[in-house]
């Protein structure tokens, strides 16, 4: 059993006000609170060991390359990956999948086909398409039901001997809906196509086992699980980082440049040129380890009571509907009422205190499969509360008065 007001302690944020009422937080989806001990790690690193990394014999820098390949690893013991040169630091999900997507400019040619699936992200979307106008390659989308869910028996006839790379989210950020992604892996592998799972909305609630799942690639950002801002990991597997060529060019990347020839460095650094975010890759690891210190089993069952909570509480309200409503759920409630705007129900609830995310959620294709211009998004945390919940279904019915 978790201990709710002793973890909400642990995140000053949370005991704001604003807009003159108690914060309520459920915009996770898009970024979570920080606790203090990470706050915390971010002024330390300034205040005691801020060095550049990699490069300097001097003590501070020794210090902060230890601190950040110390992170490193943690990463690689987190999602179990076989080596910590498989972990490459980025600024985020996005990064992650540019990287690849940049990679396989030099792999896909004409006739090629590339898999995403209708439930992603733009994030996973243009990058791909970006690739296949470049390469000549074809883009092929998985459909989804009216539950939100992605259909395997239109993937498995999508899938040929010309699939050359299968990508899918781990959980929909619009729908929170969560994808089979180890069917989708050992189906795509079996054609002989590589798989990125984009992991951005998977992260704060499960503790991913790449080697498990087999994935060729695994991006998230650090953000969304109590981490810094423009933090993110992409795994790969060691084999698929060796062939793919490097992202961007400069300082760190190579083993020796003369104007004639330039030879890269080694993984991971040939993928990580230029200055990284040392105090946030440091702090990641910091985020990591306060979310195992809670425990995932404990956050994925509570999360779920809250899942629960909610679904029964908002459909209490006539005329809501809610999206997503297939059986494997993360904490995400997406709903509208009949006639009335998201954007309007977010602005009124807002101006009581409740942050939710309104709007397509970076993910169009949803909402054009169900015909809505967005939705309200409530994305909860292991630190939100049944109470709150009852507090945004109260705000939710006082917004559709003022607005029927
Ligand atoms: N993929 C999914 C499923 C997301 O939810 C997000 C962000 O909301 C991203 C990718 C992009 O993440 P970032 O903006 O941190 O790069």
């Amino acid at each position: 059993m978790l201990d709710i007001q002793k973890i909400r302690a642990e995140f000053p944020i949370l005991s704001q006000k604003v807009n003159g009422k108690p914060l309520v937080y459920f915009d996770n989806g898009a970024t979570s609170q920080k606790p203090q001990i990470v706050i915390d790690a971010e002024v330390k690193y300034y205040q005691e060991i801020n060095a550049n990394i990699h490069r300097g014999v001097h003590t501070l820098s020794q210090l902060a390359t230890d601190a950040y390949e110390i992170s490193r690893g943690k990463v690689q013991q987190h999602i179990n990956a076989k080596f910590a040169h498989e972990v490459l630091f980025t600024s985020g999900t996005t990064h992650g999948i540019n990287l690849v997507t940049n990679g396989f400019a030099s792999i896909l040619k004409p006739g090629d086909e590339v898999i995403v699936s209708s439930l992603e992200h733009h994030s996973n979307i243009v990058p791909w398409q970006m690739l296949c106008e470049k390469t000549g390659a074809t883009l092929k989308v998985i459909p989804m039901n009216e539950d939100g869910e992605l259909i395997m028996e239109a993937f498995d006839a999508l899938l040929s001997e010309k699939t050359k790379v299968v990508t899918v989210n781990h959980i929909s950020n619009a729908l929170g809906i969560i994808n089979p992604i180890k069917y989708i892996i050992d189906k795509a592998h079996a054609v002989g196509a590589a798989v990125l799972i984009d992991g951005a909305q998977a992260v704060p609630h499960l503790k991913p086992n790449v080697q498990e799942l087999d994935c060729d690639f695994y991006a998230f950002s650090g953000h969304k699980m109590c981490g810094p801002t423009g933090t993110g990991i992409l795994y790969g597997k060691e084999e698929w980082l060796n062939k793919l060529p490097p992202y961007q060019g400069g300082g760190e990347m190579i083993k020796e440049v003369t104007f004639e020839k330039t030879t890269y460095a080694d993984l991971p650094h040939k993928f990580e040129a230029g200055t990284p975010n040392i105090a946030g890759g440091i702090v990641l690891g910091t985020a990591i380890d306060y979310l195992n210190n809670i425990g995932f089993e404990n956050i994925q069952q509570y999360e779920n009571e809250l899942l629960e909570h909610a679904t029964k509480r908002l459909l209490e309200i006539e005329g809501l509907r809610i999206y997503g409503t297939g059986k494997n759920k993360a904490s995400v409630v997406s709903f509208n009422i009949d006639g009335i705007h998201p954007y309007d129900v977010g602005s009124i609830i807002d101006k009581l205190g409740i942050a939710v995310r309104t709007g397509h959620h970076c993910a169009q294709p949803i909402m054009n499969f169900f015909c809505i211009p967005g939705t309200i998004r409530a994305s909860f945390s292991f630190y939100n509360t049944k109470e709150e919940i009852d507090t945004m279904v109260e705000a939710v019915k006082k917004a559709k008065t003022m607005l029927s």
